[in-house]
């Protein structure tokens, strides 16, 4: 999955969890989630600056001690091991993510269209800008 749509998808977990702790490990369970549904992933050289974009959005929105950081950094924190192994510093069989391992048998099978990613990332910004009552 995109690298900014985990980060999203774990902002998004780190509002509920409202706990940066929580949001962290709530972000990495979403990344597992993420990989194992068909996606279509874009290239390194678009998906490093989205995700930086995507992050420091998220940083100046909410803060670096606010649960939804910390649940975008557990988002797309396992694709470290695949960024390392893009840059070619780590072989791929050393990816311990299950989803990143080597025979790719837990990793989803590639789509032609990011659409579904697209309105995964708008439903999951609604969740985040809506107005909130106070009471909630
Ligand atoms: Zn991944």
């Amino acid at each position: 999955m995109i690298c900014a749509v985990h980060a999203v998808i774990g902002a998004a977990i780190g509002k509920a969890a409202n706990h940066p702790g929580k949001a962290f490990a709530g972000g990495v369970a979403s990344h597992l989630i993420g990989d194992l549904t068909p996606h279509k992933d874009l290239s390194a050289k678009v998906e490093l600056p989205l995700l930086a974009v995507t992050v420091f959005l998220i940083f100046l929105k909410y803060g670096i001690k606010s649960p939804e950081f910390w649940g975008a950094v557990g988002g797309f924190s396992p694709d470290f091991e695949n960024a390392a192994w893009m840059f070619g510093l780590t072989k791929k069989e050393d990816c311990r993510f299950p989803t990143h391992m080597q025979n790719g048998k837990f990793h989803a099978p590639s789509v032609s269209t990011a659409v579904p990613q697209v309105i995964l990332v708008a439903a999951c910004l609604y969740y985040l800008l809506r107005p909130t009552n106070k009471r909630d």
